[in-house]
C-alpha cells in the first residue's frame, strides 16, 4: 500500500509483508521486469582474454541447451519436429562460429567490452543490415540472431550473478519477483536487503532471506514501477514497511533503530556458548536449518548443536547440470566434518512447487498444480538414477560423522518403505565397490508436512526413526493457502487450531513410538511460539541460524511445566485470535 503520490525524490511509504527482520538502508537497484538487464562495462586490459573465455563457456552452455531441445523434438509430431529441427540446427550453427560469434569476440578484444554488451551491440549491427533488405525470410533470420543472442546473454547473466553483482555494494535489490534460486546467489556482504512486488511470508525466498540475514519486504504491488535505481530506500523487514527517499528525520530514525538492533544482536551473540535449558531444567536441542553449505559458519557461530535440516535442493540450483554423486559427496563430507561430530540431518531433494532448479529441467515436467504435483519424494522416487546418486552420496558422507536422512513430503508408509529399499540397495552397491560407508544404516526420518501424514502419524512412526514437522507446508496444505502468495498472506496462520492439532497429534504419536520429533518449519525460529511447541511435547527445534540466539534466550526463561499447562489450555480453543491472546499473555508473564 502506497500512502503518497510519487514525484521526484519525495518520500514514499509502502507496506508489504516483512519476511526477514532487521533494517537495511541503501541505494535501490531495480531489476527490470521481464526484460534482460544487460550490464555494460569496460574491461581492464588484463581481463580481456578471461572475458572471451567466459563468452565461450556461455556459448557451450547454450549449445548443450539447444542439443537437449533438439533431442526432445523427436517426441513431437513429425511435421513440427522437422520445422523445429531446422530452426534449432540454424541456432546451433550460429553458436559454432558465425559472424555473430566472431563479431562479439572482436568487440571484447578490440573495444574491451564485457560479453553481454558486446553481444547486444553485435546483434544491433547485424539486425540493422537485415532490416534494409525487406524480405520475410530475412526477417525470420533476424529473429534467429536475436534469439541466439538472448540465450547466450541469459546464460552469462544467470551463471555469473551479473544482476546482483552489477549493483553497487550495499544496494537494496528491488524486483518484481525474486526466486529462491536467485536468493541463493545473493551475498549478504554485497547486498543490504531486498524488496519485491510478489511473494508471501513463508515462501522459500522469505526463508532464504532470514537465513542470509537480509532484511526483506515482499508483496508490494507495483513497487518496481515506482522505485528507480539510485533512490535511497529503507527496508524495515520487521514491520514490513519500505520508505523510498526518506526525509532527513525519518532517515535518522531508521539509522538509530538499525544501531539499536545491532547492539541487541551483539548481546544475543553472548548466549552462543550457554546451553538451551528451561528454567525448570529441561534440556532442549536447538539446531540450524541450512540452505547453502556456506551457511555452516553462521550455524556454528549461532551455537547450533547440529543441523536439523539441510535443504539439498539448493545444491541443484543456479547451474546447468545437476551435481553428480562425487560432487554431492564432497559437499556433504565438508559439511559433516565441519560440524565436528554433531548430527547433520540431510533432507533429500525437495524440488517442485515454487522450488525449481533448471539443472533438473529435463527431469521436471509442468504440473497443473505444482504444490500438489510431482514434488519432493514423489519426484525422487520417479527418478531412480538421480535419487540413487543422492542416497549414495549421503551414505558415503555418513562415514565422516553422524548423519540422519530426512524425507520431504511423505504421505504414505509405502513411500518410506520404497526409500528404505533404495538405501539398502545403494549400501550393497557401495560395499561391493569397497567404499567406506560406516557400519550403521543412518536413521531415516520423515517430514510431517502434509495433513494426511500427521493424521497417519502412528502408522508412519512404525517405519520412521524420527519425525520433523514442517510447519510451513503443514500450514499451507491444512488451510489451503499458498505460502508464497502475497494475496492470501493475511490468512496464513500456523496458530489455526487445525494446524496445532496436527502438530499435537504427531507429537503424541512420536512419544508413543518413542521416536524423536523436531519442528523445523519457520514456527521453530519464532520465540513467540517456543513455549507452545515445547508445551506440545517437542524437544528439538531447528531454525535459521539468525533466529537461534533469540529462541535460546526464550527457552532459558520459560518453565516447561507452565508451558505444558498453557498448551493444554490453548488446545481447548476454537479460535486462532483467542489462541494468540493466550500465548501472548503467557509470553508476557515469563
Ligand atoms: C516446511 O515445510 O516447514 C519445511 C521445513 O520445508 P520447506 O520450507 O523446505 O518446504
Ligand atoms: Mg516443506
Amino acid at each position: 500500500m502506497r500512502t503518497r503520490a510519487n514525484t521526484d525524490c519525495q518520500q514514499l511509504i509502502f507496506d508489504g509483508v516483512g519476511v526477514a527482520a532487521g533494517i537495511a538502508i541503501g541505494p535501490a537497484h531495480v531489476m527490470e521486469r521481464g526484460s534482460l538487464n544487460i550490464p555494460e562495462y569496460k574491461l581492464p586490459r588484463k581481463q580481456v582474454e578471461a572475458e572471451v573465455e567466459r563468452f565461450q563457456s556461455a556459448l557451450q552452455r547454450s549449445q548443450t541447451q539447444i542439443e537437449t531441445l533438439r533431442r526432445k523434438t523427436s517426441a513431437l509430431p513429425p511435421a513440427v519436429a522437422e520445422e523445429l529441427g531446422f530452426l534449432l540446427d540454424a541456432h546451433l550453427q550460429m553458436l559454432a562460429g558465425s559472424r555473430l560469434v566472431r563479431g562479439v569476440e572482436q568487440r571484447i578484444r578490440e573495444n574491451r567490452r564485457n560479453a553481454e554488451a558486446a553481444i547486444q551491440a553485435e546483434i544491433s549491427e547485424i539486425v540493422r543490415g537485415f532490416a534494409e533488405l525487406e524480405d520475410s525470410y530475412m526477417a525470420a533470420r533476424m529473429q534467429d540472431v536475436r534469439d541466439v543472442g538472448t540465450r547466450v546473454i541469459r546464460s552469462l547473466t544467470k551463471s555469473n550473478l551479473q544482476e546482483f553483482k552489477m549493483a553497487p555494494k550495499g544496494s537494496v535489490i528491488v524486483a518484481a519477483e525474486i526466486t529462491p534460486a536467485d536468493t541463493a546467489l545473493m551475498d549478504p556482504r554485497d547486498v543490504a536487503g531486498f524488496a519485491t512486488d510478489m511473494g508471501g511470508v513463508e515462501g522459500h525466498t522469505a526463508i532464504m532471506a532470514r537465513s542470509l540475514e537480509l532484511p526483506a519486504v515482499l508483496g508490494v504491488p507495483d513497487l518496481t514501477a515506482v522505485v528507480r535505481t539510485g533512490d535511497v530506500i529503507v527496508v524495515d523487514g520487521t514491520s514490513g514497511r519500505l520508505v523510498v527517499n526518506p526525509d532527513r528525520v525519518t532517515l535518522q530514525e531508521y539509522r538509530n533503530r538499525r544501531s539499536r538492533l545491532l547492539r541487541q544482536r551483539r548481546r544475543l551473540d553472548r548466549l552462543r556458548g550457554v546451553t538451551a535449558i528451561t528454567a525448570d531444567d529441561a534440556r532442549i536441542a536447538l539446531h540450524a536449518n541450512l540452505e547453502l553449505p556456506r551457511e555452516i559458519d553462521l550455524a556454528i557461530a549461532s551455537g547450533a548443536e547440529g543441523i536439523g535440516l539441510l535443504r539439498t535442493e539448493f545444491l541443484f540450483m543456479n547451474r546447468e547440470t545437476p551435481p553428480d554423486e562425487d560432487e554431492q559427496y564432497e559437499t556433504l563430507r565438508v559439511l559433516v566434518e565441519g560440524m565436528k561430530g554433531q548430527p547433520v540431518t540431510i533432507r533429500t531433494l525437495d524440488v517442485g512447487g515454487e522450488k525449481l532448479a533448471y539443472s533438473l529441467g529435463d527431469h521436471m515436467t509442468d504440473a497443473v498444480n505444482p504444490a500438489l504435483g510431482l514434488r519432493a519424494i514423489r519426484f525422487s522416487l520417479r527418478q531412480p538414477k538421480l535419487f540413487g546418486s543422492q542416497i549414495s552420496a549421503i551414505l558415503r558422507a555418513a562415514a565422516h560423522g553422524p548423519i540422519r536422512i530426512l524425507l520431504p513430503m511423505i504421505s504414505t508408509v509405502a513411500e518410506v518403505e520404497s526409500v528404505r529399499e533404495v538405501v539398502a540397495r545403494m549400501r550393497r552397491r557401495l560395499r561391493r565397490r569397497g567404499t567406506n560407508i560406516g557400519s550403521e544404516v543412518p536413521p531415516i526420518g520423515v517430514m510431517i508436512e502434509v495433513p494426511g501424514a500427521a493424521l497417519a502419524a502412528d502408522a508412519l512412526a512404525g517405519v520412521s526413526d524420527f519425525f520433523a514437522v514442517g510447519t510451513n507446508d503443514l500450514t499451507m496444505y491444512t488451510l489451503a493457502i499458498d505460502r508464497s502468495d502475497e494475496q492470501v498472506a493475511h490468512l496464513y496462520n500456523p496458530l489455526h487450531p487445525a494446524v496445532l492439532r496436527l502438530i499435537q497429534f504427531s507429537a503424541q504419536a512420536a512419544l508413543r513410538a518413542r521416536i524423536p520429533i523436531s519442528v523445523c518449519g519457520e514456527m521453530a525460529g519464532d520465540p513467540r511460539y517456543t513455549a507452545l511447541l515445547l508445551g506440545l511435547g517437542v524437544r528439538e527445534l531447528s531454525m535459521s541460524s539468525a533466529s537461534l540466539p533469540r529462541v535460546k534466550q526464550r527457552v532459558r526463561t520459560l518453565d516447561l511445566m507452565a508451558s505444558t499447562r498453557r498448551a493444554e489450555m490453548i488446545m481447548d480453543q476454537a479460535d486462532s485470535g483467542r489462541i494468540e491472546t493466550l500465548l501472548d499473555e503467557f509470553n508476557a508473564l515469563e
